[in-house]
C-alpha cells in the first residue's frame, strides 16, 4: 500500500497540536504514513515528531520557507509526495491548510475532499463523509483515481498517543530554493501579543455576540470569564462586523471551527453558521436573555437571563472560587 503524507503545522517553531490530528486519519486509512513538516530551523519540531508511529519525519528547512508563503509550500509538498509516491496527501482541516493544500491538489492533479470526518470502506473502495450546507447536511463522497488530497476535521478525529519506545528517523527532504516560485513575498506580520490560549487548541472557549456592544464591554464581560477560566476568547461574525473583536476570532462556518471540553456562548442567538463552528463541543453553557433563543436546542446547560446581570456575577463567584 502507497505510502501517506501527512503534513504537519508549525508556526515559527510551535507546533500546531490540532495538526496532529489527521495522523488519526492516517492511521484509519491504513498502511505507512510518513510526517512533512516545513520552515526554517525546524530541529525541534522534528525531534518532537519522532515518535507517532510514522515511517519518517520528512523536513523541508529552508530559509525561504521561514514564511508560509502557500506559493511556496505548496511546490514543495507536492514534489515531497511525488518523490515518495504518497497517494494520499493528508492535513488538518485550518486555515493554514486551506491555504496549502488545495494548491498542492492542482499540482498533483488529484482530487480532494475537505473537512474529512470519518471514512467508511466498503467492497475495498473508501467514501468520506463530510459536512455540507453549514454542517445541517452530511455528504459521502468518493473520489476518481488513485492519488487525492485530504484534510480532516480536527474535532471528528481524536489527538494521536505518541509512544516514546518507537523512534522514526528524521529525513531532510533537498530542496532547491532558488527554483521555487516567488509570485508571493512576504511584507510583514502582525501578530496579537496575548496570554490567552489558542482558540483553536483551547479547553475552555468563552464566545461573545452582537449585544456585548463595544470593544471595552466585549474585553470585559467575554474576555474576563474566559480569563476567569483560563480559557480563549471567541466571537460570532456580528460581533465581528460590529468592530468589536478582529476576525481571528470568528467562530463558525467563516470562521474558526472548536470542539472545547467547555464552551460558553454570551449573548448568541445560535444562527446555523455559528453552530457550524462550535457543535461539536463537549459541554455547551448558553446565556440568552430569549428562552427560545435556538441555541438552547444544543445547549447543555442553559442560563436565561440578562447577561449583563449575570456575566459580572458568575466572573466575581469564579474568582473568589
Ligand atoms: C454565508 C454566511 C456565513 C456566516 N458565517 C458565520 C460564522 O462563521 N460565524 C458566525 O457566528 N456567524 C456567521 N454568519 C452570521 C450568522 O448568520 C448570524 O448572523 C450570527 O451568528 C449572529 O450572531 P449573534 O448570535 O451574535 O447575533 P444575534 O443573532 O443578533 O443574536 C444575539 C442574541 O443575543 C441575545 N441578547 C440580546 N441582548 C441580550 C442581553 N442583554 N442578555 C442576554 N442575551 C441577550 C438575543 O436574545 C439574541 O439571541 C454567517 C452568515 C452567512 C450568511
Amino acid at each position: 500500500m502507497a505510502e501517506t503524507l501527512v503534513l504537519i503545522e508549525q508556526d515559527h517553531g510551535q507546533l500546531k497540536h490540532s495538526s496532529l490530528h489527521a495522523i488519526t486519519l492516517a492511521r484509519q486509512l491504513g498502511g505507512e504514513y510518513a510526517l512533512l513538516v516545513l520552515g526554517h530551523d525546524l530541529d525541534k519540531i522534528a525531534a518532537s515528531l519522532v515518535s507517532y508511529g510514522a515511517s519518517a519525519v520528512i523536513v523541508a528547512d529552508d530559509p525561504a520557507l521561514a514564511e508560509p508563503l502557500a506559493d511556496r509550500y505548496a511546490t514543495v509538498v507536492a514534489e515531497v509526495a511525488r518523490k515518495r509516491g504518497a497517494m494520499t496527501l493528508l492535513g488538518t482541516s485550518s486555515t493554514f491548510s486551506k491555504d496549502i493544500l488545495p494548491r498542492a491538489a492542482a499540482l498533483l492533479n488529484a482530487p480532494m475532499v475537505t473537512d474529512v470526518l470519518a471514512i467508511e470502506e466498503k467492497d475495498g473502495a473508501i467514501s468520506y463523509r463530510r459536512p455540507i450546507n453549514a454542517g445541517s447536511m452530511l455528504a459521502t463522497v468518493k473520489v476518481e483515481g488513485e492519488r487525492r488530497v485530504l484534510t480532516a476535521r480536527p474535532t471528528a478525529f481524536e489527538a494521536p498517543a505518541a509512544d516514546a519506545g518507537t523512534i522514526c528517523p528524521v529525513e531532510r527532504f533537498q530542496l532547491d530554493a532558488a527554483s521555487l516560485p516567488n509570485g508571493m513575498e512576504f511584507i510583514s506580520r502582525e501578530q496579537r501579543q496575548s496570554d490567552r490560549p489558542d482558540l483553536t487548541e483551547a479547553r475552555v472557549v468563552v464566545c461573545g455576540g452582537r449585544p456585548l456592544k463595544d470593544t471595552q464591554t466585549f474585553e470585559s464581560l467575554v474576555g474576563g470569564l474566559a480569563d476567569a477560566l483560563g480559557g480563549a476568547v471567541g466571537a460570532t461574525r456580528a460581533a465581528v462586523d460590529a468592530g468589536m473583536v478582529s476576525n481571528d476570532y470568528q467562530v463558525g462556518q467563516t470562521g474558526k471551527i472548536i470542539a472545547p471540553e467547555l464552551y460558553i456562548g454570551i449573548g448568541i442567538s445560535g444562527a446555523i453558521q455559528h453552530l457550524a463552528g462550535m457543535q461539536d463541543s463537549r459541554i455547551i453553557v448558553a446565556i440568552n436573555r430569549d428562552p427560545d433563543a435556538p441555541i438552547f436546542q444544543i445547549a447543555t446547560y442553559g442560563l436565561v437571563g440578562d447577561l449583563y446581570q449575570l456575566v459580572p456575577q458568575l466572573i466575581d463567584s469564579i474568582r473568589r472560587g
